[in-house]
């Protein structure tokens, strides 16, 4: 049973290994995997007997691959041991104290990317390798040479061997998924992965355009250089022109390292790269030596890892997504759920093998977590909280915005809508709604409303009116800030108040442009009216032909548009034609103040004329304001505008300009 058990976990582990070692794409999570590794750790623990020789235990890391030429390291490439809570630490500290009295440990960020090893002779770069399996690795120096934050030469002639962690950092790991999902690749599940399957490419040029970095970590012969403590390599390494992580802390006792734990676990989020814990290193290199290695980690360090963050959620719905290519991405609809600082309502299915393969229901209770702590992904589903109310998933087979058949080659495990213009066409038909000519809502570049689609904020009209809702995670977005939502937030609201004509237009009509969509909202004074309308009524109207009739006719009698300016009313926005809003240049981005008593029209009269053309009245005067116009027994208005020299008018100088 238990030999069965080992043996199953083994075969487990190998390929994941092999998925996430060799090809750089892992098909179950690093929690997952975890799990595995620690549950067969523990069965050899209690039952040495069955220990097998070709254990992942005893191993480092990964196969090294035919294709690149083999390098032995002089001294092996070791993995590291590693430990999940505060107690544990705790526990790490007494075990080292068993041999070193008082240790004095070194905390450093553990950079989540791959190890590589450096080597220079005579102060020259001559070779870069993976850790392979810890004896073995790869040569990739082609790809190392790409990487801006390796020197060529160092600034002593040395014979040194350095190393590090190759990483990609946040946003370039964004941009690549982001380019790659364009172009209908596989994603990287994580930064790590990104960054291993750009060095383990044999064209070099694919490195160098992927923006890869490094911080470099450790001296293997440190003797050489007199070196006695892990701090003054690090310093050494530094000085030599080496890309050293500033955030590293020389820790007195266990309590600094659970001081510096919790600092980084609450800042991580800010750091531009992944880290996923924190290596604790004993300092001094004699000490070090006395401590040893077992068969894969060294026993003077160790690292803690974050806790992967996992989290509980019912998913709802399962919608589907027509992409930028035209595929079909089934995508969750979730109680939203707090995970790793931000909120997840949605998680991509990615398509029907995937659902399968998870065996994914509508109500069933989801595990979430964040790869590589930025995408969130289904973990698994919660197969013991079914309540028999769980539905079954089933593919469609049409586009859910245009209707047309959907395609799926049998090779492929994605559909697409065939129809090139149908998704895009949705974004530019929001794009064409917020754009300067109609409701001009400005900050509504076509960028933002193409990320807020994607990221389904922004799914259809309505939605712009419903985005305040989510202001808080907005202004969490990257390029965004509470300032900018506030102001793109304040110019949504402003829109609510234009003029009918704007919304027909922003309304994506067909044949409604600006000129005709004036004709009908000052001919029929507001919507309701409008959607009454008969096509014969339509066409009697000047400049109205039969096609705009028709088209106009035919928009409203579609239920969905009728829904959807029910909608629009109830969020509130006007529905009425305002008048002629003729931007006029006497009063165009002027400011007016009205002051003494007009004969011929009210204040709300006059005010509403300024307006209508263009102009602001506002109520004091100051050197902004452009004109004053002065009633009888004008008041204190009027000798202020005097003073600032402010052009004056009559009540008869403002009915001349109008
Ligand atoms: P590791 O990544 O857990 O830790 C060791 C590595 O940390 C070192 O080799 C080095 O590259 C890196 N490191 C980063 N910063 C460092 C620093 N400041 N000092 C020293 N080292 C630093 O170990 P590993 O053997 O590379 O990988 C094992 C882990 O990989 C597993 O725990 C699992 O999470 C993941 N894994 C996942 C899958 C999967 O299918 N999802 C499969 C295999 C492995």
């Amino acid at each position: 049973m238990i030999e069965k058990r080992i043996d199953e976990l083994i075969e487990i582990i190998n390929k994941a290994s092999i998925e996430y070692y060799t090809n750089d794409n892992p098909s179950i999570t690093d929690q997952e995997y975890d799990d595995y590794y620690h549950e067969l750790e523990k069965l050899e623990r209690e039952h040495p007997e069955l220990v097998r020789d070709d254990s992942p235990t005893k191993r480092v890391g990964g196969k090294v691959i035919d294709e690149f030429k083999k390098v032995e390291h002089k001294v092996p490439m070791m993995s590291l041991g590693d430990i999940f809570s505060e107690d544990e630490v705790i526990e790490f500290d007494k075990k080292i104290k068993k041999t070193i009295k008082n240790p004095i440990y070194v905390c450093e960020l553990k950079i989540d990317g791959l190890s590589v090893s450096l080597i220079y002779e005579n102060g020259k770069l001559v070779r870069g390798a993976t850790r392979g399996n810890g004896t073995i690795g790869e040569d990739i120096t082609h790809n190392v040479e790409t990487i801006k934050s390796i020197p060529m030469t160092i600034k002593e002639k040395e014979n040194i061997e350095v190393r590090g962690e190759i990483y990609m950092p946040k946003k370039s790991f964004n941009l690549l998924n982001e380019e790659r999902e364009k172009l209908g690749m596989s994603l990287f599940a994580n930064p790590r992965n990104a960054a291993a399957g750009s060095v383990r490419q044999l064209d070099s040029k694919i490195a160098a355009k992927r923006n890869l970095s490094t911080f470099i970590y450790h001296l293997p012969e440190p003797s050489k250089f007199n070196i006695k403590k892990h701090s003054e390599a690090l310093e050494f390494m530094k000085n030599l022109g080496f890309v050293v992580n500033p955030n590293i802390k020389v820790c007195n006792n266990i309590k600094e390292v659970i001081e510096y734990i919790d600092e980084w676990t609450l800042k991580r989020d800010e750091l531009p790269y992944e880290i996923d814990g924190i290596v604790i290193k004993i300092n001094d290199l004699d000490e070090q030596k006395t401590l040893g290695y077992t068969s894969r980690t060294p026993k003077w360090a160790i690292a803690y890892k974050f806790p992967a963050i996992e989290v509980l959620t019912k998913l709802n719905n399962i919608e589907f997504c027509v992409g930028r290519t035209g595929k079909i991405t089934p995508r969750a609809d979730l109680d939203p759920v707090h995970l790793a600082g931000s909120v997840i309502r949605s998680v991509t299915l990615h398509n029907e093998d995937y659902i399968k393969e998870k065996d994914i229901m509508i109500n069933d209770t989801i595990v979430l977590h964040k790869a590589g702590d930025v995408i969130p992904e289904v973990v698994r589903v919660e197969k013991s909280r079914r309540t028999g109310k769980e539905k079954p998933f089933k593919m469609i087979d049409i586009c859910p915005i245009c209707g047309t058949k959907l395609i799926k080659k049998d090779s492929e495990a994605n559909y697409f809508c065939p129809n090139e213009y149908c998704d895009a066409r949705n974004i530019e038909g929001l794009i064409h709604f917020s754009s300067r000519p109609t409701m001009n809502i400005e900050g509504f570049g076509e960028n933002i409303v193409e990320d807020f689609y994607n990221m389904g904020y922004l799914k259809n009209i309505p939605d712009y009116y419903k985005l305040y809702k989510f202001k808080e995670e907005l202004k969490e977005l990257e390029g965004f800030g509470e300032k900018s939502i506030n102001n793109l937030l304040d110019n949504i609201e402003k829109s609510k108040n234009n003029s009918l004509e704007l919304l027909l237009f922003a309304l994506g009509i067909r044949y409604i442009g600006k000129k005709t969509a004036k004709i009908l909202a000052s001919n029929y004074k507001n919507i309701d009216n409008l959607m009454n309308a008969s096509y014969e009524e339509l066409v009697e109207i000047r400049d109205i032909g039969e096609v705009i009739a028709d088209s106009v006719y035919k928009f409203f009698e579609e239920e969905k548009n009728i829904k959807l300016i029910e909608e629009l009313k109830e969020l509130g926005l006007n529905m009425n034609y305002l008048g002629n809003i003729e931007v006029d240049d006497n009063f165009a981005n002027k400011t007016f103040v009205l002051t003494g008593t007009l004969s011929k029209l009210t204040r709300d009269e006059a005010t509403k004329i300024i307006e209508d053309k263009g102009g602001k009245v506002t109520s004091s005067v100051t050197k902004k304001t452009n004109y004053v116009i002065v009633g009888e027994n004008p008041g204190s208005k009027y000798d202020k505008a005097r003073e600032l020299n402010i052009e004056i008018w009559s009540e008869e100088q403002l009915l001349e300009k109008i």
